[in-house]
């Protein structure tokens, strides 16, 4: 999934666990889940400037409505897993190789399922799923 699906996924269970332990555990976790759900990833360089820059608007934006430090814990460790992935990317690039990467993330590596959709459906479960989640953990603390 993109970062800012992971990012804003892992930001809300932080904020709703309340704990930066906790917080950093569940974005993990969250990003083998989310990884599971059939959804697109990109393949351009552009997409993915563009996919950080959301991250960092989204952060902004919940720093100034008074999300805490849990919630960016969950947040940057829900996101942090796709690193190795844009590391990979960006070395590949530059090589001009098609090499194949050792990926450490079990759901990178193939060890957990990684689904996968085309676009648009594909970005649409990304959505759904924001949404869904939002939705979840507003009914659960009201
Ligand atoms: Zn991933």
């Amino acid at each position: 999934m993109y970062a800012v699906t992971h990012f804003s996924v892992g930001l809300m269970l932080g904020q709703a666990v309340g704990n930066p332990y906790a917080a950093c555990a569940l974005g993990l976790a969250s990003h083998i889940v989310l990884d599971a759900i059939p959804h697109s990833d990109y393949s351009r360089i552009v997409h993915g400037v563009l996919d950080f820059a959301a991250v960092v608007a989204i952060a902004c934006i919940s720093i100034r409505a008074g999300a805490g430090r849990c919630a960016l814990f969950g947040g940057l460790a829900a996101a942090i897993p796709d690193l190795e992935v844009a590391v990979a990317y960006l070395r590949m690039e530059r090589d001009r190789s098609p090499c194949k990467h050792e990926f450490l993330f079990p759901s990178h590596n193939g060890l957990i399922r990684h689904g996968r959709l085309r676009p648009p459906w594909g970005v649409c479960t990304q959505i759904a799923t924001v949404v869904v989640v939002w939705t979840l953990l507003r009914s659960a603390l009201v």
